[in-house]
């Protein structure tokens, strides 16, 4: 007996060969009906006997295409309509879509192959693609996905690839960035140039997915160096592509967790342990950050003889967004790059690189953008759309649309006329590619009044909310596992943020949950600090704020700034107060030797991980009283007059601080009744600390970030959740 079921598949389901596999799934189980694209995932219609409607379920659910990510299926009994076949139906559009777009993919191993294969029609096409693999988000331009609204809607198909794209028994069915070398675009102008340049030691633009890379040959010091020169860029580690695993395995170290990460299908860029010296890569730090190539281009380069490493780093003067028009590329890059490799392809958003690690509590992304952007991270449940508009610093913005969180990729420091416009074009596409209306929006911004991301935020939507933001660092943490009544200890440890009295926060506790809201229950002892924003690019300038004694002499042998500091502090201008973490080490760095301003931000505490790292003896614990920083620096200050190790002390001050913490956390979790502590804010990104406190608090449940960034980079996420749950 015929009988019919409509059967609603929800999650990354458009734009990865789904429709092709349920044709395929439905011929196999001589069932009759359709499939389609719909607003919110994929609609399919089944008529045929039962047992096969209800095995084509199983397998849906069971083997869907490698690329999707089902989030749910429901199949409900429907009247049958005595369908004679089987139909892959156009597109339907009605009301807000709420599908996910998948975010970009790696070329897969079969297109891969035959990109490397003579014979085949797309030997050697950069462009080569499947429904497997390719561009996703920096080809869309709108909703539904459909070639002619992406970046590739120029190029009409050829016979070979229309045929491809028509026939759903072929691994190119509805593959919509489809091309092939006789009709689709290239690059120029050309590999071979572009390899011949890199092995002299030019620098050279080259056009990828959500922008374009500068490269250069990583093992050439001259030409390393020449990048930094060019690019203003001092101090700040580059990230490298290695040809392949077997390279990489020479550059970091890599356990089978990092393997899993770096060969994972958002391809990031890899931070763990150096094993290879690459001078001037990654000055001051015992980390290397490594991808592996994911275009066809990046193979062909590498195939063809390239360099085995390369600096593949955003094109773009220092702290810019990256450039990705062409003519913006062509502009930026005078003077920077010798030479460009063009493609064809216009990318519709510009998406940087995304950054992570295998951490002390397991993979954990740094920066959120290619690979990952701009899929949903979460589920808030909330009726009205909230967009949240993150900090000045690191900035992503997050969506909140059909109970669905989508953060922005990275959209960097809104410090410059450049990335206000990226922040203000990547909040308009968003609100376009979901159809939302301004005018219905929550806007959830930073507390800080002065903000950038505050004034604009504020401009927008139906209503706004400031949300503080360490309490944002905290929800993030406990948005990403969406438990929302779970009753918490936030420690919130962080560089910068604005506190509800108006003075610089950095430290704090907090008990309470996103639902009912979060008590502030405790801080690190407030300390001065003088000149403000000054303070935090000049760790002297934290020394002078945090210790009241001189300390002009040796060891210290501070610059000219710190006595200009202490000047300030005694006669009380700009000198403000702060219970800040970040500052803390900063402090502390300065002590040990790092007195010259940073180039880049939390390079000093990153340059005292480092050193900390260097301890043989890890026994020393400083101490940090009811997270009283006196003592602690007071015990740094004597080892350093003794000449006790840099490294030592560096590991003393460091686990001096994180059983302070743990100390404080104990006895709050009694307090509360609570065994859940979730740790956010730029300090966590120190592994090395991390890895000390879950050594010192075995007996309680520590969350930490992991789909979002420890940094103000996942403070979006937390101001949207807070915001989905208003107090009073
Ligand atoms: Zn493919
Ligand atoms: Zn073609
Ligand atoms: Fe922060």
């Amino acid at each position: 007996m015929t009988v019919a079921r409509s059967v609603r598949v929800r999650g990354i389901v458009q734009g990865v060969g789904f429709r092709p596999f349920v044709y395929r799934l439905a011929q196999s189980h001589s069932l009759a009906g359709w499939v389609l694209n719909g607003e919110d995932g994929v609609d399919i219609h089944v008529e045929g006997l039962e047992g096969a409607i209800d095995a084509f379920v199983g397998e849906l659910k069971a083997n869907p295409p490698p690329a999707s990510q089902i989030t749910g299926i429901d199949a409900e009994p429907c009247g049958a309509s005595g369908f004679g076949e089987f139909t892959i139906r156009e597109t339907r559009r009605a009301g807000h879509p709420s599908t996910r777009i998948s975010p970009d993919l790696p070329v897969c191993a079969e297109c891969l192959a035959e990109m490397r294969d003579p014979a085949d029609p797309r030997y050697g096409y950069p462009y080569i693609n499947c429904t497997n693999c390719g561009p996703r988000f920096t080809v869309i331009e709108s909703l539904p996905y459909d070639r002619c609204r992406t970046t590739m809607k120029a190029w009409p198909m050829c016979e070979l690839c229309a045929g491809e794209y028509h026939d759903p028994s072929n691994r190119r069915f509805h593959a919509e960035p489809i091309a092939c070398p006789q009709c689709g675009p290239r690059y120029a102008p050309g590999i071979h140039e572009t390899i011949e340049l890199l092995k002299a030691g030019s620098l050279v633009a080259i056009k990828g997915l959500g922008g374009y890379h500068l490269a250069c040959d990583a093992r050439n010091e001259p030409a390393v160096r020449l990048m930094r020169e060019r690019k203003f860029r001092k101090e700040k580690p580059f990230a490298v592509m290695a040809a392949n695993l077997e390279v990489a395995r020479t550059l970091i170290e890599i356990g089978a967790e990092t393997e899993a990460l770096l060969t994972s299908a958002a391809r990031p860029i890899v931070l763990a342990r150096a094993l290879a010296a690459l001078p001037g890569i990654a000055p001051d730090t015992q980390e290397l950050g490594v991808m592996l190539p994911y275009t066809p281009l990046h193979h062909l380069l590498f195939d063809a003889g390239a360099p085995d490493v390369l600096v593949m780093t955003s094109a773009n003067r220092s702290s810019e967004p990256i450039a990705y028009r062409d003519d913006e590329a062509r502009l930026h890059m005078a003077g920077i790059a010798d030479a460009l490799l063009v493609g064809d392809r216009p990318i519709a958003r510009r998406v940087d690189d995304s950054v992570a690690r295998v951490g002390a509590f397991g993979p954990a992304v740094l920066r959120r953008s290619r690979g990952y952007a701009p899929g949903a991270v979460c589920t808030i449940p909330s009726e009205r759309p909230i967009l949240a508009v993150g900090p000045d610093l690191k900035n992503t913005v997050t969506l909140v649309t059909g109970g669905q969180a989508f953060v922005s990729q990275h959209i960097g420091d809104l410090e410059h006329y450049d990335a206000i416009q990226a922040f203000e074009e990547t909040i308009a596409d968003l609100l376009a590619m979901y159809e939302i209306d301004a005018g219905e929006l929550t806007v959830a911004h930073d507390a800080h009044p002065e903000y950038v991301s505050t004034v604009r935020g504020q401009k927008l939507g139906w209503v706004s909310v400031g949300i503080q933001h360490h309490r944002a660092h905290i929800a993030s943490v406990i948005a990403e596992r969406q438990a929302w009544d779970r009753q918490v200890i936030g420690v919130s440890f962080d560089g910068t943020g604005y506190g509800d009295d108006g003075s610089i926060w950095g430290g704090e506790f907090f008990a309470g949950s996103v639902t009912a809201g979060f008590e502030r229950v405790r801080h690190m002892r407030p300390a001065c600090l003088p000149g403000g924003d000054a303070a935090a690019r000049n760790p002297v300038q934290c020394a002078a704020g945090f210790l009241a004694r001189d300390l002009s002499a040796e060891p210290f042998c501070f610059p000219p700034r710190y006595r200009q500091a202490r000047e300030m502090m005694r006669k009380q201008v700009r000198t403000f107060t702060t219970t800040s973490v970040g500052r803390l080490f900063d402090a502390a760095a300065a002590l040990l030797g790092f007195t010259r301003e940073i180039t880049h931000e939390g390079q000093a505490a990153m340059w005292l991980e480092s050193l900390a790292r260097t301890a043989l003896d890890s026994s020393t614990v400083y101490p940090f009283p009811e997270l009283d920083y006196e003592p602690l620096l007071d015990a740094v200050i004597e080892d350093r007059v003794k000449g006790r190790d840099r490294g030592e002390i560096a590991r003393a001050f460091q686990r001096g601080v994180a059983r302070g913490m743990c100390d404080a956390v104990r006895e709050l979790c009694e307090l509360q009744a609570t065994a859940v502590v979730c740790l956010s804010g730029g300090v966590f990104q120190n592994d090395l600390l991390l890895a000390d406190i879950k050594e010192m608090l075995p007996e309680l449940e520590i969350w930490t970030n992991h789909s979002v960034p420890p940094n103000d980079g996942g403070i979006s996420l937390g101001q949207a959740a807070l915001a989905a749950f208003p107090h009073a």
